[in-house]
């Protein structure tokens, strides 16, 4: 017998470490990152000791013999990783720490409260001597923990427990209710801190860049998702849920997220925290089929093989697969030979009558939203043909926005680095200023990428460290709150973000639920002040 991990792994490895074996695999090497979807146990080499499954923060490891059926697919898929990769080398020990410093030897900013910022504040902690201030623009911590995992995915929210050891510490200050480049701008927190890491993540949809884009009924998913998640940008939005049909451009797990949530029987979400309002309006919605719209084939499918698995789960929906070449190649690694398998498996059943469809359509490039106001259809490549449907919502990845006074790559939507480090236009390295999470690396990776993420940058601020870059006194601890008073700026604390938290507990726990979001921010500053 083993243990087994399943659809929802973080893959932030806290696992690894405490497999007395060493049977998990791949290890993330000293900075770097890989490429697997998940992470694996070897079932020949597993001892059944249950430390990985103690370990995990999301609840993704399972002993073999209590796997719920619908993951019981993970057993094979654990072990024909390692049929696969048989002479993967052992795990790369642990990179040292560096020393500890006297108290309050170095005073870092870490902009951002969502996992990019969580695992930094994590790496910076590791070592005494270091004080940290978390920024973060909305009253609320976790960012895309709490605004982006879908409200079905509760199991992964889990991670925030592991974020709050951080929080909690007490040389971590929150600032939350505070936009740097607003209320304060970059030039004023670099001049109160040795050091700034920038965790601010990337929250803009991508345009296409097609005809159409601006018509009524087209919408980037970061819109979406932030509606039915309560973001405080988006909670208002409305969304043509009229029609029949929904076609979502781009099949990445955002999108097949999306398609869950709009065809979810809303019984099932009512016991999840998605918002009153997206309720609402699912609740009322005629939406009976998703085409998920790709430009390449099934074998480049941007999905992961959980995420697709699960799809087959779902009450009362198919899943259609429309065309594609489904069969494997000759040195596929597992995580697509799998996918193509399933692909095969959804393509073979037959489908049932008065049930939805998710339809995944792929070498079909998207060419033109096609409507006078409303949009009316897509027209997709090579043939042409136009998908009729009131709803397009474009799935093709996010971008960062620029922070005044930093560098800005436009075209990834990414601020320049080496490995962590920021850069200049010209590329020369910018002592003191650092990026991690999105903001460095672009929209890539799962939740825990952001572990292996936050080590690589936190290593370049100790190489200067060590090179004596970041010495030097600065203002009073106390000052940049002054300053925020001054302007009027209400910094929320942790305790304040407690308060928050505790209040929509006890809205959920009313209605049985999880937690009901507050979705303005002067809600949640009117709940944390009362
Ligand atoms: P993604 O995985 O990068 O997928 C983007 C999709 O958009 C791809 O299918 C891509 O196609 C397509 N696309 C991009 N530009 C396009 C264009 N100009 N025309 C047509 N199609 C285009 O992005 P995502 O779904 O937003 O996810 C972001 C990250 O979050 C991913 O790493 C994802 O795994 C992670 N995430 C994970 C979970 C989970 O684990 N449950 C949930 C949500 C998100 P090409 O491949 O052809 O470029």
């Amino acid at each position: 017998m083993a243990y087994v991990i399943t659809q929802n792994c973080c893959k932030d490895a806290s696992c690894v470490p405490v497999c007395p074996v060493d049977c998990i695999r791949p290890v993330t090497p000293p900075d770097g990152f890989t490429t697997t979807e998940m992470l694996y146990i070897d079932p020949e080499a597993c001892i059944d000791c249950g430390a990985c499954q103690e370990e995990c923060p999301v609840d993704a490891i399972y002993y073999e013999d209590e796997l719920p059926a619908d993951l019981e697919p993970f057993r094979d898929l654990n072990a024909r990783y390692f049929a696969q990769q048989p002479t993967e080398p052992a795990a790369i020990p642990e990179q040292p720490r560096h020393t500890d410093l006297s108290p309050s030897t170095l005073r870092v900013a870490v902009v951002g409260a969502g996992p990019a910022g969580c695992y930094a504040a994590a790496e910076l902690l590791a070592v005494a001597g270091v004080d940290i201030d978390v920024y973060e623009r909305l009253p609320t911590p976790y960012g895309l923990v709490r605004a982006g995992v879908a409200p079905d995915h509760q199991h992964t929210k889990a991670i925030t427990k592991l974020f709050d050891q951080a929080f909690r510490n007490k040389r971590l200050t929150c600032h939350f209710n505070v936009e740097i480049g607003r209320d304060l701008s970059h030039e004023e927190l670099a001049a109160h801190h040795h050091a700034v890491i920038y965790a601010i993540g990337a929250s803009q949809g991508r345009l296409l860049g097609i005809p159409g884009e601006q018509l009524n009924g087209c919408h980037s998913a970061a819109e979406f998702v932030g509606w039915y998640n309560g973001h405080p940008d988006h909670a208002a939005r409305e969304f043509t849920l009229s029609g029949e049909r929904a076609v979502i451009i781009g099949n990445g797990n955002v999108a097949l997220d999306i398609a869950r949530v709009l065809l979810t029987p809303v019984e099932n979400l009512r016991t999840t925290d998605i918002t009153e309002n997206a309720l609402n309006a699912l609740a009322q919605s005629a939406i009976r089929e998703v085409v998920i719209v790709a430009r390449r084939d099934a074998r480049n499918a941007a999905f992961s093989v959980g995420e697709f698995l699960a799809l087959g789960s779902l009450p009362g929906v198919d899943v259609v697969i429309e065309n594609g070449n489904l069969e494997p190649h000759a040195g596929d690694d597992v995580e697509t030979a799998v996918k193509l398998e399933i692909a095969r498996e959804y393509a073979q059943q037959p489908q049932t009558p008065g049930h939805k469809r998710i339809v995944f359509r792929f070498l079909a490039p998207p060419a033109e939203i096609i409507g006078e106001s409303c949009v009316e259809g897509l027209r997709v490549g090579p043939d042409d043909d136009v998908i009729a449907t009131s709803l397009v919502l474009r799935s093709t990845g996010y971008r960062g926005s620029p922070v005044d006074g930093l560098s800005f790559d436009q075209v990834s939507g990414t601020i320049p680095n080496d490995r962590g480090r920021v850069v200049d236009a010209d590329g020369r390295p910018q002592a003191g200023l650092y990026t991690t999470g999105w903001i460095k690396r672009g929209p890539s990776g799962v939740i825990g990428t952001n572990r292996a993420c936050a080590e690589q940058t936190v290593a370049r601020m100790w190489e200067d460290f060590d090179n004596g870059d970041l010495s030097g006194p600065l203002p009073a601890r106390g000052e940049v709150d002054r300053l925020l008073g001054e302007r009027g700026v209400t910094p929320l604390e942790w305790h304040d973000w407690g308060t928050i938290d505790a209040a929509e507990r006890e809205r959920g726990a009313e209605a049985a639920r999880p937690r009901l979001k507050f979705v303005s921010i002067a809600e949640m500053v009117a709940t944390a002040r009362s």
